[in-house]
């Protein structure tokens, strides 16, 4: 096939900055896909989704299958009557932008979370401390593309959309496009306070100047969030090889000696250990680690 690459080095493509290669790559755009999909099941060859890679790690001995890459080729952006439809690799904070320039409230909260579209919906991305809201609050339905080359429509009910959880996660197939509802008409200037807020607030608590893939663990039952079960447990700066225990937010891992995906295994292994032995509190990975 044209259109894949053999060999791709991953970790340019991880906000993590962490991944070896891939054997096989491709950006397809959307009518490349079935006879690429075609192509991996008839050799048996896996398949994995990435989109900006910021909510996964990736082992450093690479993926020995097809990386299908959504954020250059899958991004058409568009609006359509009282909907925002937008391909799987539109960037997040583009699409935030999009909906307050069409004078909408409601997708602010996109504004600071570096993933696509595609990434998203499968996620179930949002907030859950400053203003709490999901992708469940804005998604009308999503297309997605099965290994059989058939195409759906789906709902985030039909997926079971959890707390950062959807069944797309074990279904393997590939979310093309979402629709967003317009629903809420805003007045400009208080979307971009709105949206300034959001911005300001990330700066304020996360270690944005470091290569991260955002919080590390989902929130355990309860009132308390993952970082401040590791801070209690004294892991708050922490170190194995290169990765490293945020000093600014603890649910954080920070690369900052080029850590390999080993070092950042082993970090997220101790933290979830000690925690339990401590304070009896099981911390569930948010990131998926793909190897
Ligand atoms: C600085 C920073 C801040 C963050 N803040 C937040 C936050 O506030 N809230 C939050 O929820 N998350 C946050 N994250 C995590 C992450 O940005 C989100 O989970 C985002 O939605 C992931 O999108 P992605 O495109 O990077 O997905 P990837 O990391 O590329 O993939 C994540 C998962 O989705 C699957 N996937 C990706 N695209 C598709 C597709 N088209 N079809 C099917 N499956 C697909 C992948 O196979 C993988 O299993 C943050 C990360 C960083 C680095």
């Amino acid at each position: 096939m044209d259109i894949v690459k053999k060999n791709v080095l991953l970790a340019p493509y991880t906000t993590w900055k962490i991944g070896g290669p891939a054997l096989y790559f491709a950006e397809p755009i959307i009518k490349e896909l079935p006879e690429l999909i075609r192509w991996a099941t008839t050799k048996n060859i896996p398949i994995y989704f990435l989109g900006r890679g910021s909510n996964v790690l990736i082992n450093d001995t690479g993926l020995t299958g097809l990386v299908i890459l959504t954020r250059n080729s899958l991004n058409e952006l568009r609006r359509e009557s009282d909907l925002i439809v937008a391909g799987s690799g539109v960037f997040l904070p583009h699409l935030s932008q999009f909906a307050a320039k069409q004078g909408f409230s409601g997708f602010e909260f996109l504004i600071g979370i570096p993933g696509t579209v595609g990434g998203a919906v499968a996620m179930n991305a949002g907030l859950t401390v400053y203003r709490p809201r999901e992708m469940t609050a804005i998604v009308k339905d999503f297309d997605v593309l099965n290994l059989d080359g058939s195409i759906k429509t789906l709902t985030m009910e039909d997926v079971k959309a959890t707390y950062r959880h959807t069944d797309i996660l074990d279904r393997n197939c590939l979310i093309l496009q979402a629709r967003f509802l317009l629903q809420e008409p805003g007045n400009p200037d208080e979307i971009k306070v709105n949206t300034f807020a959001h911005l300001a607030e990330r700066k304020r608590k996360q270690p944005l100047d470091k290569p991260t893939a955002g919080s590390t663990f989902k929130s355990p039952p309860g009132s308390k969030g993952a970082g401040w079960y590791i801070e209690q447990a004294g892991l708050k700066g922490f170190q194995i090889g290169g990765a490293r225990v945020s000093p600014v937010h603890a649910n954080w891992i920070e690369n900052i000696d080029r850590a390999s995906s080993n070092d950042v295994w082993k970090l997220i292994t101790h933290i979830q250990n000690v925690v339990l032995k401590e304070m009896g509190i099981n911390l569930e990975t948010e990131i998926k680690y793909l190897r």
